[in-house]
């Protein structure tokens, strides 16, 4: 069964009141897709309560991005949480009831030394100290056991994870695979913005990926890949490349070689139109 909380107080004191034995908790912005409701599935499994956030969060949206067109859509959201089965509470507050200083009047930040200046850290200033911001909140809040998070977002989770770690929030982050639509696409709300002919070009994100990976014995470093990537995406004119990187999984670092690197993972973004997508994989 979905029940519905829009305050803070009214969902403190419920947790309060039913004394779960554990909290899973799934922090999204709405929109839900099969994506988040993986996550959810895996919180069902795992914990006595599971919690479903839904909020898109002002302060983690640069000012010329799309905060306000981003879709708002709960009465479709519980519905799909309805099909998972299995109890789910829905945090669904307003920015009022979030952010009760004004959001200009703010003293609190969050400064991140190395792991949000890189990727999409670079092209979206602002993006991951609103995203920190809102993710402590929401902790705070909810108080979960274990928190899931989708690798589609690899940087917020690692972002997370560093938090919660210096922070001492007493709770598990539980990474979860990319779902994908069957062609490989990547499952983002943002999808719903693209255009026939966009929602074509965008499969070569993941399929840009997969040829590097085939690859990846002749392209045998990031640079030389990179350059690669490149030519391989001029032949999609909707298709304007932000950054594709390879990186160390644990911990987003630089790699010179590939044959010496111990996990690399490739990330890409794009934007198609005004649009914006984001996708990494294993290489
Ligand atoms: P969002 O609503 O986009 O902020 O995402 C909420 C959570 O769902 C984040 O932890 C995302 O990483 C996760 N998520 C979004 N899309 C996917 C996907 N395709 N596969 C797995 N997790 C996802």
């Amino acid at each position: 069964m979905i029940q519905v909380f829009h305050s803070i107080a009214e969902l403190r004191a419920a947790r309060a009141a039913a004394q779960p034995a554990s909290v899973g908790f799934v922090p999204t912005m709405g929109a839900l897709h099969e994506g988040h409701a993986s996550l959810a599935r895996r919180a069902i499994a795992e914990n006595a309560l599971t919690i479903v956030s839904i909020f898109v969060n002002p302060t983690q949206f640069g000012p010329n991005e799309d905060y306000n067109r981003y879709p708002r859509t709960l009465e479709a959201d519980c519905a799909l949480l309805e099909t998972i089965g299995g109890d789910i509470w829905v945090f669904a507050p307003n920015a009022a009831e979030m952010y009760p200083t004004p959001l200009a009047a703010m003293q609190l930040s969050f400064s991140v030394r190395e792991l949000d200046k890189k990727l999409c850290g670079l092209s979206r200033p602002g993006h991951f100290n609103g995203m920190l911001q809102v993710v402590a909140i929401l902790f705070n809040i909810v108080q979960p056991t274990r928190a899931y998070f989708g690798e589609k977002d690899y940087q917020q989770c690692a972002l997370v994870r560093c938090m919660v770690s210096e922070l001492h929030f007493p709770l598990e982050i539980v990474p979860c695979d990319i779902v994908r639509e069957a062609d490989g696409l990547a499952m983002s709300s943002r999808n719903r913005y693209l255009s026939a002919e966009e929602r074509t070009q965008a499969l070569a994100l993941s399929r840009t990926m997969q040829l590097v990976r085939e690859n990846r014995v002749v392209l045998d470093t990031p640079a030389h890949a990179q350059s690669w990537v490149k030519t391989a995406l001029q032949a999609y004119p909707q298709i304007v490349l932000d950054y594709f990187e390879i990186l160390e999984s644990s911990n987003l670092s630089p790699i010179e070689d590939l044959d010496t690197a111990k996990e690399p993972r490739m990330f890409i973004a794009a934007y198609l139109g005004k649009t914006r997508l984001i996708d990494n994989m294993l290489l």
